[in-house]
This record gives C-alpha cells, structure tokens and sequence, in this order.
C-alpha cells in the first residue's frame, strides 16, 4: 500500500520529461502552470505558446460572431424579398 502510495505521489508530482522540447530535466526545473519544464528558454516557448492560444481563441470568437452576423443578415435580406 505505501508503495502504491508512492507511485501515486511520483505520477501527481509530474512528468520526467520537458513539455516543450520532451528533454530530460536537469539540476533545475521550471514551472509554469504547474507543468515543468526544463529551462528558462522553454519556459519562454511555453508561455508564447500559450500567448499564442489565447489569440487563437480570441480570433476564433470573433470568426464565429462575424458569420453569425453574416448569417443573420443573409436570413434578413432573404426574408425582405
Ligand atoms: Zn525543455
């Protein structure tokens, strides 16, 4: 059971690899949002990927509503005919 235990706490701990660049972690490791990484470069990468995904979100909102309106106005122009 207390092995078990351990296991667990290792796996919840984190993972043994980089999520930026899948690298072993050396003497340091650097967290961001609570995932580890294994450098101050990758933190960087990290954080821009992220930059990057909330963009992305941001710009996909706004294609959603601009066809939305899009829509609406062709169902209105369609409809006034
Ligand atoms: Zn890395």
């Amino acid at each position: 059971m207390k092995e078990r235990n351990n296991t667990q706490n290792l796996q919840r701990n984190g993972a043994k690899r980089c999520a930026i660049c899948d690298g072993k972690f050396g003497l340091i490791r650097h967290y961001s949002w609570r995932t580890a990484l294994c450098s101050k470069k990758c933190v960087d990468r990290f954080k821009s990927r992220e930059e990057a995904d909330r963009r992305w979100l941001i710009r996909f909102h706004v294609a959603r509503n601009t066809v939305a309106a899009g829509l609406t106005g062709f169902r209105s122009e369609e409809a006034a005919q």
